[in-house]
């Protein structure tokens, strides 16, 4: 009855085709799922994962066509933290630099050597070999082989005035634990998953809010079973006096969203019934996938839709 990790991000993108390009192109991810934003069936919403988009290596884009810039800040996910091969992180500053992708030197956090870098819209995402091996199977495209490329996520930073509420949370309700801290960066870790179980919590007290437009995060989304533990977990964040939403049909998960008490925008993402839902395994991604309330009006939503 608790949090299984990370399920998916979400960010915004400003330009659909340059958003596809990259996480599929550059960073070799599988497109998993091509539909649009449900309550807003006029934009694109893209999910990019491994072979099945399994949750835990999903990220997911709502490009607005010609977004303002947003800007990092506190109340909400400042970074994208994927889990990457041993040795792995020269191929990726070598392909970078050769791409003119904006990227920092690589260093070392609570042990572990990672890489920072920024997607086309200043979306910043950071490459990490973690310290216990990570044994899932990536994606494989023909200039990103296994041996480089992307397993899933590692985990999300999350910006915070005030980091106690939403460590509450993350404890007290997802059975999150504080693992070790250097600076003002706090990492906490769920132990019932292997992998995209981190979450850092960065202290900063000082920092204005950020704003949520192109190349900033929209929300986390958290991992549960099935729709009882997410039921379960929902009653536990009404007891902690917040407004968590009802269930809502996602079509390929059941969500509940609720803002924590920092200002993030949450949400408890199920595991069923997964993206193959709509689709076959082999053609997931290649069709525009819509729910059925906007079926019939697929031509005009077509119409509206940028060319990818
Ligand atoms: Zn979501």
């Amino acid at each position: 009855m608790s949090i299984s990790g990370l399920h998916h991000i979400t960010a915004i993108a400003s330009n659909a085709k340059q958003n596809v390009d990259f996480y599929t192109r550059v960073l070799g991810l599988r497109m998993v799922k091509k539909t649009v934003n449900f309550d807003d069936p006029g934009t694109y919403h893209f999910y990019f994962g491994d072979e099945s988009g399994t949750p835990g290596t999903i990220i997911t884009f709502f490009p607005w066509p010609g977004a303002a810039k947003g800007r990092n800040g506190t109340g909400m996910a400042t970074a994208v933290g994927y889990s990457v091969p041993e040795g792995s992180l020269p191929f990726w500053a070598a392909r970078f630099k050769k791409l003119n992708i904006a990227q920092e030197e690589i260093a070392e956090r609570f042990g572990e050597k990672y890489i920072s870098f920024q997607d086309p819209d200043g979306l910043r995402i950071e490459f990490i070999v973690p310290s216990k091996k990570d044994e899932r199977k990536p994606w494989e495209t023909g200039e990103v082989n296994s041996s480089v490329a992307i397993k899933g996520f590692h985990s999300t930073t999350l910006s915070l005035r005030n980091i106690k509420p939403t460590e509450a949370i993350l404890t007290d309700v997802f059975g999150y634990k504080l693992l070790s801290q250097e600076n003002n960066r706090y990492r906490l870790r769920t132990e019932a998953v292997e992998n995209a179980g981190i979450v850092d919590l960065l202290a900063l007290p000082d920092r204005p809010p950020g704003y949520v437009a192109a190349g900033t995060n929209h929300h986390v989304a958290f991992r549960v079973k099935d729709e009882e533990v997410q039921m379960a977990i929902r009653e536990k964040i009404l007891a902690k006096g917040l407004n968590p939403t009802g269930k809502i049909n996602r079509d390929y998960f059941y969500s509940v969203y609720f803002r924590e008490p920092g200002g993030v925008l949450f949400e408890l993402a199920t595991e069923n019934p997964g993206f193959t839902v709509d689709e076959p395994l082999n053609e997931l991604g290649t069709h525009l996938k819509l729910p059925k309330q906007f079926e019939e009006s697929r031509a005009q939503i077509e119409r509206v839709l940028p060319v990818i």
